[in-house]
């Protein structure tokens, strides 16, 4: 594939920018081939343009020919073949079986959007009848469903450079949904996000989408970035990213003299909390897979598990676990700017005087920290995000601090409970206090691994998100992109 650096405008390319940034290998920092050109205010605004007056075509268009145009993303991701696997590795600095997982899932998302909204079903209609021999008043008949918000800007993520960047998640649940996407490429992988992008093109043409479906533009500045979500023809916002940049657009949208939805997934450290007959069962494998899942992918994994709450009875587990990540070796960060914040972030926390280091290998490394719970709920700082392979554990004195230490905890995406049944039924409250911080709650499991399938919740409660009520991945991810409508005493045949 002959790529160019240029800015996709609906069908067109455009380069009108003058300065130009590249693609990076990421283990090296070696530039990639051409330079991409900077998106301007002038692109952004053509992009929206088209965007909305793509809106305007979809509504008139059947679910039919946007499942149609769903399935041949799918089919024009596949068709790239082998360069995708290879460009998203480079620019990633992930192993190629990852990447191969990852546009598996990818393109089994995309179907399974496209599955979902063949069923009428998807619009959640509900038929409320009239009742005119109601006393004293009449009843009026009235009909809702979920209808489209209209143009989605969306802001790709840098550590899935398939699955959460131009073909993931949020743009293809906007997509189901019949919004217009306007997609913010992640300047670490814009090759593989031209790829894509050429690839959602090439669909929507082949597939006679209306022009501006689809729109993907390149930019390093903050500023161009804020002023696509502050442009007064954009209907919604999803991030996935830090939460700097998630708070910086979330703000934004809602001083605009029309607030909008933002959908920002952000940081989470991901509580553990191991009990002490579970521990007793199963310490010995549970430390070796917990180190397995603190280092998958480099721990560039929102749902790494990062904090680990134990009783200060069950401490010697932390030194099995420390052994653990002590054999485990060092891979590429997804950026440098990533393995920059990793090492700033496991010095920090070496230099607390409240915190201590179990790991022995030099920093940075895989890593455990350990401090307790009254120095963490006395300084929050020690529970910031170390985004790569580092946990932290938290040591309780007894089961009423461990209560008061979960419920201190900002919002978190998922939350996990090791223990047996029993020991977990003997403590109610655990569950209550963690279902209250959490969008996910695991049984015995490590939260990597997200499941793609209707029942799932990738999101929870501020600052792990925006808006706890959406999740960023599963079919119901559509419904951040939908509002209610309500038709009073309309015939279905005008509604339809
Ligand atoms: P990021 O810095 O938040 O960037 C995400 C995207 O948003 C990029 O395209 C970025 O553009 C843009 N952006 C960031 N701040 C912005 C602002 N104020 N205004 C407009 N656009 C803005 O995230 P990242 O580069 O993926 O990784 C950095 C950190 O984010 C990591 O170290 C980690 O802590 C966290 N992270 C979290 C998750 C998660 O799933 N929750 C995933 C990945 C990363 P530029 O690149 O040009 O700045």
């Amino acid at each position: 594939m002959n790529l160019t650096g240029e800015q996709i405008i609906g069908n067109s390319f455009s380069k009108k920018g003058t300065s130009t940034f590249q693609g990076m290998q990421a283990d090296s920092g070696i530039a990639i081939s051409q330079p991409f050109y900077e998106a301007t205010t002038e692109e952004i605004d053509q992009a929206v343009a088209l965007a909305k007056s793509a809106f305007g075509a979809l509504r008139k268009i059947s679910d039919e020919k946007r499942v149609a145009f769903l399935e041949a993303i799918a089919a024009e991701i596949n068709a790239i073949g082998e360069p995708l696997i290879e460009m998203a590795c480079l620019e990633a600095g992930l192993p190629t079986a990852r990447i191969q997982g990852e546009r598996g899932r990818t393109t089994g998302q995309v179907l399974a959007f496209a599955n979902f909204i063949k069923n009428k079903s998807w619009t959640n209609p509900i038929d409320d009848p009239a009742l005119p021999d109601r006393q004293p008043l009449p009843k009026p008949s009235l009909f809702q469903k979920q209808i489209p918000l209209g143009p989605v800007a969306v802001f790709g993520a840098s550590n899935f450079p398939l699955a959460f960047s131009v073909a993931g998640g949020d743009t293809m649940s906007a997509l189901a949904a019949g919004c217009p996407v306007v997609f913010k490429a992640h300047p670490a992988h814009p090759n593989t996000c031209e790829m894509v992008g050429r690839a959602i093109q090439a669909a929507a043409q082949k597939t006679g989408m209306p022009e501006g479906i689809f729109s993907m533009i390149h930019t390093t500045s903050h500023e161009l970035g804020g002023y696509l979500v502050q442009h007064p023809d954009i209907q919604a916002v999803a991030f996935t990213g830090s939460y700097r940049g998630g708070k910086a657009l979330y703000d934004l949208a809602v001083r605009r003299p029309n607030p909008i939805p933002v959908y920002a997934e952000m940081g989470s450290i991901n509580p553990v909390v191991l009990l002490s007959n579970g521990l007793a069962a199963n310490g010995t494998s549970l430390a070796a897979n917990f180190s397995q899942s603190v280092c998958l992918g480099q721990g560039q994994f929102c749902t790494n598990p990062g904090l680990i709450v134990i009783k200060k009875s069950d401490e010697a587990f932390l030194t099995d676990l420390a052994a653990q990540l002590d054999t485990m070796s060092m891979n590429a960060f997804l950026t440098q700017g990533i393995a920059q914040a990793f090492t700033k972030g496991c010095q920090k926390l070496d230099q607390h005087p409240e915190v201590k280091r179990y790991t022995k290998q030099a920093i940075p490394s895989p890593s455990l920290f350990v401090t307790t719970a009254q120095a963490a709920m006395k300084d929050q700082e020690i529970l910031e995000e170390v985004f790569g392979p580092s946990t932290l554990a938290v040591v309780v004195e007894n089961e009423s601090e461990m209560i008061a230490f979960i419920e201190s905890l900002p919002g978190q995406l998922t939350g996990t409970i090791h223990g047996t049944i029993e020991e977990i039924k003997a403590f109610p409250e655990l569950i209550e206090v963690l279902s209250l911080r959490v969008g996910r709650i695991l049984l015995n499991g490590f939260p990597t691994g997200v499941e793609v399938s209707p029942a799932m919740v990738h999101g929870g409660p501020f600052p792990a998100t925006s808006d706890s009520r959406g999740t960023s991945v599963g079919t119901q991810a559509i419904y951040r992109f939908t509002r209610h409508i309500c038709y009073q005493n309309f015939p279905a045949d005008l509604i339809n």
